[in-house]
C-alpha cells in the first residue's frame, strides 16, 4: 500500500462493558458514551497482570467505573494514568483511586481557562474536568515503573493543553489518547487547544519508534507513523482549502467552513469553525495571514 490508500478507520466492534484482551497484557473496556465526538465512546485500557495500571477512566458514569473494577478482581491497580482532563476521560477517576488506592498521573495542569462563544453548548469533549488532581505530575520523558511494565510519558499538546501520550516501552505501544485516533481528526479548538501545538506533537511522535498505537475513541492503528502522516498531510490539504477561499478575498469563519467543509455533518459544524480557527491562528502566528486585533472566532481574516 502506498501512504496514498491509508485513511480513517470506523471498523470497530467493541461492545460497552465488554472486557477484550487486545494483546497479552493489554485490556480494553469501552464506555457507553457514544456522541459525534466520542465516536462509540471513550476507551479504558487496563495494562499488565496481577499489579495494573487503567488507563483514562472516562466519563463520570458508575456502571464503567463498576465495569473497570469487575475486569480488575482479585488484582492490583497500582497506578491511573490520565491522557487529558476533557470530560469524557478524567472525571471517574475518583471512582477508581478510592476503591483501589491507586495514585494518579497525569500532567496535572489545568486546561487554559476557555470561553463559551455565543451559541456554543458545552460538549463533553470541549468542557474540561476542574476537579481533577494528579498525585503525580509528570513531565515529558518521565518513566514510571510498575510490575512488569513501564510507561514514558509523552507531552503532546494541541487536541488539549495537558495532553500527554504514554509509551508502553516493553511492547513499543504508544497509548495516543485523543491526539492520534483511527476513526477520525481530533477535535483542535483554542484558546486551549492549538494548531502550532498540535502539529509540533504529530511531528514528536514521528521521530518515536512506536508503531502501534491504542487511541481515546475506536480502534488501534497499526502502522501508525504512516498514519501520523497521513494526519499531517490532511491538516495541510485543510491549511490550504483556507489560504484558497481568502485568496479570493477576506472571509468571516462560517463563510470559511462553507467553503471548505462540503457536505459536513451538520452536528459538526460549530466544532469545525473552531477547527478552521485554530487554523487561523496558526496562520496568523506564522504571518501568512492577518486580521484586525488578536484572532477571534468572529473576526475576519485575509491573506498578508
Ligand atoms: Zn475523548
Amino acid at each position: 500500500m502506498s501512504d496514498e490508500d491509508i485513511g480513517f478507520n470506523k471498523d470497530f466492534a467493541l461492545k460497552p462493558g465488554v472486557v477484550e484482551e487486545i494483546v497479552p497484557g493489554l485490556r480494553r473496556i469501552l464506555c457507553n458514551n457514544p456522541g459525534p465526538f466520542s465516536f462509540t465512546g471513550t476507551v479504558c485500557y487496563i495494562v499488565g497482570k496481577g499489579k495494573v495500571a487503567v488507563i483514562d477512566p472516562g466519563p463520570d458514569d458508575a456502571s464503567h467505573a463498576k465495569a473497570i473494577l469487575d475486569a480488575v478482581r482479585g488484582e492490583t491497580v497500582t497506578h491511573v494514568f490520565v491522557t487529558h482532563t476533557h470530560m469524557d476521560h478524567s472525571p471517574n477517576t475518583p471512582r477508581i483511586t478510592q476503591a483501589t488506592g491507586a495514585k494518579v498521573y497525569a500532567d496535572g495542569n489545568p486546561l487554559i481557562s476557555r470561553f463559551v462563544v455565543e451559541g456554543e453548548k458545552r460538549t463533553s469533549e470541549a468542557g474540561g474536568d476542574t476537579s481533577f488532581v494528579a498525585d503525580v505530575k509528570l513531565a515529558d520523558g518521565q518513566v514510571v515503573e510498575g510490575d512488569g511494565w513501564s510507561m514514558q510519558a509523552v507531552a503532546t499538546p494541541g487536541h488539549a493543553s495537558n495532553h500527554m501520550a504514554f509509551a508502553w516501552r516493553e511492547k513499543k505501544i504508544l497509548f495516543s489518547g485523543d491526539h492520534v485516533m483511527g476513526w477520525s481528526t481530533s477535535i483542535v479548538s483554542p484558546p486551549d487547544g492549538s494548531m502550532i501545538d498540535y502539529m509540533a506533537s504529530l511531528e514528536k511522535l514521528l521521530l518515536r519508534d512506536e508503531d502501534l498505537y491504542f487511541c481515546g475513541h475506536g480502534p488501534q492503528i497499526p502502522e501508525a507513523k504512516r498514519y501520523v502522516r497521513f494526519l499531517q498531510r490532511h491538516r495541510k490539504a485543510r491549511e490550504e482549502s483556507i489560504v484558497h477561499r481568502l485568496a479570493k478575498g477576506p472571509a468571516d469563519i462560517p463563510t470559511i467552513v462553507r467553503a471548505s467543509y462540503i457536505g459536513i455533518d451538520p452536528r459538526l459544524v460549530q466544532a469545525a469553525g473552531r477547527s478552521v480557527f485554530a487554523h487561523l491562528e496558526d496562520l496568523v502566528a506564522r504571518k501568512l495571514v492577518a486580521t484586525d486585533g488578536e484572532p477571534s472566532i468572529d473576526g475576519t481574516y485575509r491573506l498578508v
